[in-house]
């Protein structure tokens, strides 16, 4: 009972630290990239989340995605906007 107790109370914690973390990164990023980094962190998309790890990589610079020269970088063949001419007209929709 009182393992169970505390498991839960961990939960918690870490549920709402993750949350303060997760506010704390929304207010720092441009509000065009908020909505794929919501839908990344939901846990629902792994395409937001590709796509809001490639935005925060590069300093929300889409251009700078399509530019992307890091090889070997695990997400390279997945990362949006490859085909874009225009990266930075594109908007991420998850
Ligand atoms: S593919 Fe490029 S932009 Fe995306 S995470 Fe890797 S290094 Fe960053």
């Amino acid at each position: 009972m009182e393992a169970t107790l505390t498991r839960n109370r961990k939960k918690v914690v870490m549920t709402a630290m993750r949350q303060e973390q997760i506010n704390m990164r929304l207010n720092q990023m441009p509000q065009t990239c908020r909505g794929v980094y919501r839908k990344a962190v939901s846990g629902k998309s792994l395409r937001a989340a590709v796509n809001a790890f490639c935005l925060e990589c590069v300093g929300y610079q889409r251009i700078e995605i399509h530019l992307c020269t890091d090889l070997g970088c695990p997400l390279f063949a997945q990362r949006p906007f490859q085909r874009s001419k225009q990266a930075t007209d594109v908007s991420i929709d998850g």
